[in-house]
């Protein structure tokens, strides 16, 4: 089997199921007990916070560990909405959010909060010209909050996260980042970019699932959205998910080794080989979204006249893991918000597919991955004839 599909989830490194196994079995205690096992199991989640702390150039005071990372962005949109004032503030957000953004901006909807989603260009970029004449109405409006995505988790474009923080620090409205698919894979720094409230999630830099963290700037107001026995200094109860919070730090040091290392390069490289293969050789394809401001490793291609829905049965078979859209949308016969968004018609949308290629990739995955979406597509093509002569009905193969 080739996995091509870390954008929905990535192999957990060795080193971290090393990490994590010993507070499963030896270290298991209650971080919050007095006795010196349980202060050996609190040292460790302090390491962790440091950890990921330094991955996005933060202190350890301001990382609050988390569920997931959907919670994360949970806990932030609804702490605003309560902070501005439910049913009086305005949310401004994009147009290509994880549902983990748009569901919450529906039920600060339904309480009464004004929600403006911002479009995107062809390419999948926010466009900064409606998100700042949207900060400025609602600031006019009476402040509000903002949140926009670092990079997409359909396409891997990079958003303009500064341009979007200045615009909506200029006119008074705190502003939060998904940066879920960012963490791990490009340079993000709190320091250098802003931002009040970043969420990111543990499972797409390489660590363990159910885990994630809210990065809180130092001095900004935060109420917790889960109460209880005070954990994360008040700001989210809950007895702590030590191995994965271990697991976290384990997958946040050995990203930040390698974005320093050398930024992920043969993970782009694998990816780059990958599309001039595929355009050069599949009539038909292309791939969406900016090219040049996306994650090193997300390719979204569309294959002219195949639906999506085909092609992953045929590639699955043949050994390669994949997804259309984003993992949330597959087995949905429609095109995805995000592609709608861009503009791309929907029978462009519905042959399209994403491949996420990570560190466990081999070069030697590009030219499979290649050779069976070839073989893939034109056993579609087969039964259908050539690219334009329509979608084909899948589910007769
Ligand atoms: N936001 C983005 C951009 C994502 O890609 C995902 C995962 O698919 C999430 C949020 C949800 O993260 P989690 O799976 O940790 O809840």
């Amino acid at each position: 089997m080739i996995y091509l599909d870390s954008n929905a989830t990535t192999r957990p490194h060795p080193e971290v199921v090393a990490a994590i196994l010993p507070f499963l079995s030896e270290f298991w205690h209650n971080p919050s007990s007095g006795y010196r096992a349980a202060k050996r199991v609190r040292a460790a989640i302090d390491e962790a916070r440091g950890r990921v702390a330094a991955l996005i150039g933060a202190e350890p005071s301001e990382i609050v560990f988390s569920g997931c990372g959907t919670e994360a962005n949970n806990m932030a949109l609804r702490w605003l909405a309560r902070w501005m004032g439910a049913d009086t503030g305005h949310f401004i957000t994009s147009a290509i959010e994880h549902s983990a953004v748009l569901r919450p901006a529906e039920a600060l909807e339904a309480d009464g909060c004004g929600v403006e989603r911002c479009g995107v260009d062809a390419a999948g970029r926010l466009d900064l010209d409606a998100f700042r004449s949207a900060c400025g109405a609602a600031r006019d409006a009476g402040g509000g909050f903002a949140s926009v995505m670092w990079a997409n988790n359909e396409t891997g474009v990079l958003q303009p996260i500064a341009e979007a923080c200045e615009a909506a620090k200029e006119c008074g409205l705190a502003f939060h980042t998904d940066a879920i698919q960012a963490v791990g894979k490009v340079p993000v720094n709190v320091r250098e970019t802003p931002v009040d409230f970043l969420s990111v999630s543990a499972h797409k830099f390489h660590g363990p699932k159910g885990v994630g963290a809210l990065y809180v700037r130092g001095g900004t107001r935060f109420e917790p959205m889960i109460r209880g026995g005070g954990q994360e200094a008040g700001r989210r109860s809950g007895t702590e998910n030590v191995p994965g919070i271990v697991g976290m730090g384990m997958a946040a040091e050995l990203m930040r080794r390698q974005l320093e290392a050398d930024g992920h390069a043969a993970v782009r490289a694998m990816r780059d080989e990958f599309e001039e293969a595929l355009l050069a050789r599949i009539e038909g394809t292309r791939v969406n979204g900016d090219r040049d401001r996306r994650l090193p490793g997300t390719s979204h291609i569309s294959v002219e006249g195949c639906e999506a829905a085909g092609l992953l049965i045929l590639l699955d078979e043949a050994g390669i893991q994949c997804s259309a859209g984003s993992a949330c949308m597959t087995g949905k016969q429609r095109p995805s918000h995000v592609q709608i968004a861009m503009g791309i018609p929907p029978d462009r949308a519905k042959s399209s597919l994403r491949f996420g290629f990570s560190t466990f990739n081999r070069p030697g995955d590009v030219g499979a991955a290649v050779e069976a979406l070839d073989k893939a597509v034109k056993k579609l093509r087969s039964v259908q004839g050539p690219p334009g002569m329509g979608p084909v009905e899948v589910r007769t193969l």
